[in-house]
């Protein structure tokens, strides 16, 4: 069956990054994957051509494709856009929200041989391998009542922390299939010390567990989680947590890696149709250099390919590409250290390629 893929590059580096994406397919392509690649606006580019960062055309192809790769969306040119409704992250979020895109996956992982980029001791971070997956279309950050008002003669400001506990399920069953593939281990991140919400979410999470015997299931209260990350993050397979504290812990565990530039994600809806981009934003200050590190974007076809389109082994091909392009001491700036040799996005692009077609 062939699968549709639709490419949105964005802004900023987006297209950049978009254009090695694209090669690595068509090399999937000549590898034996059967894959139809369409190509959309979105963001502030939407926003140039149609006044619109999401037009309903590239909506409608996203609806369509069995998976999306976004590039990034963003940048100062559009900063000043006084209608919010038109601003380039309109068109990510709209995309979220079309699709139904409630669950976020988001790996932390460091190739050994980048170690010495992380600002923690090489020995804690080599080997890093954690998956963050956070709920993505509820929490805190959606919930009613919301908004700032006068009370008492003075203005309050209120969001309400709120999930039902079928949205708990689901993101639930996301991150224990997910451990069920990887090292069996899921750690459950709350606050049900103090909050009534977390304390559902504790309770839902302990019931799927009868259902997942071979996944052991730890709790850990955000503020201890935070800690940890730092303190000894290799104890983490599968954290799985609320949109807020997933946010937040994601950031801080993608930091650890030492370049935002490696990191792959993904979102995924309840038919298994999925958004990848890389974690990282549309890098105005590089954009049109050169420079931009590709390698989130080429893992972000190599997460597609394993949680989309069931291709294990290609996938595993990109990600062993990857591995030895760092092995051969081939850095971008933002991942440089002394004694390697720098190149810029395109010879980075040329490396992975030459290294898929030698894993054939
Ligand atoms: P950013 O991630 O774009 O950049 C932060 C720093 O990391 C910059 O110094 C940048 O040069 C560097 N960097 C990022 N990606 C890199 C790469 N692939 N290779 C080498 N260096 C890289 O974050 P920011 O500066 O806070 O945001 C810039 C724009 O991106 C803003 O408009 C923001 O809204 C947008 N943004 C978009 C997304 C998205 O599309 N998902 C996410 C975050 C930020």
């Amino acid at each position: 069956m062939t699968h549709k893929v639709l490419l949105l590059p964005g802004d900023g580096i987006g297209p950049e990054i978009a254009v090695q994406a694209k090669r690595l397919l068509h090399a999937c392509q000549d590898a034996g994957l059967d894959i139809d690649i369409d190509e959309a606006l979105v963001g502030g580019a939407a926003y140039d051509a149609h006044l619109d960062p999401l037009p309903p055309e590239t909506l409608q192809k996203a609806k369509a494709a069995d998976a999306i790769l976004l590039g990034a969306v963003g940048g100062p040119k559009w900063d000043t856009l006084e209608d919010l409704s038109k601003r380039p992250e309109k068109g990510l979020l709209g995309l979220r929200k079309n699709l139904g895109l409630f669950g976020n996956l988001r790996p932390a992982m460091l190739y050994p041989q980048l170690a010495s980029a992380s600002s923690l001791k090489p020995e804690l971070v080599s080997g890093l391998d954690i998956m963050i997956v956070r709920e993505l279309t509820g929490g805190i950050y959606f919930g009613q009542p919301r908004g700032i008002e006068v009370r008492d003669g003075q203005r309050v400001g209120f969001n309400t922390y709120i999930y039902a506990e079928s949205e708990i399920e689901r993101i639930g069953r996301v991150a224990f299939e997910m451990a069920r593939k990887r090292g069996k281990k899921l750690c459950s991140v709350d606050k049900a010390n103090v909050l009534e919400v977390t304390i559902l979410w504790r309770e839902v999470m302990n019931r799927l567990a009868q259902e997942y015997m071979d996944v052991e299931l730890t709790h850990m209260y955000v503020d201890n989680a935070a800690m940890q990350l730092v303190r000894e993050p290799k104890q983490f397979d599968v954290v799985v947590t609320g949109n807020m504290f997933g946010d937040i812990l994601s950031d801080a565990a993608a930091m650890l890696t030492g370049s935002i530039g490696m990191l792959p994600s993904a979102s995924l809806n309840e038919s298994g149709q999925g958004m990848y981009e890389p974690c990282h934003g549309s890098a105005p200050d590089i954009a049109g250099k050169n420079l931009a590190n590709p390698l989130a974007m080429m893992l972000s076809v190599a997460m597609m390919l394993r949680y989309s389109l069931a291709e294990n082994a290609m996938a595993e091909r990109i990600e062993a590409a990857v591995g030895k392009v760092l092995d051969d001491g081939l850095r971008t700036a933002d991942i440089a250290s002394e004694g390697m040799q720098t190149i810029g996005t395109d010879a980075m692009g040329d490396a992975v390629l030459a290294a898929f077609a030698q894993q054939a």
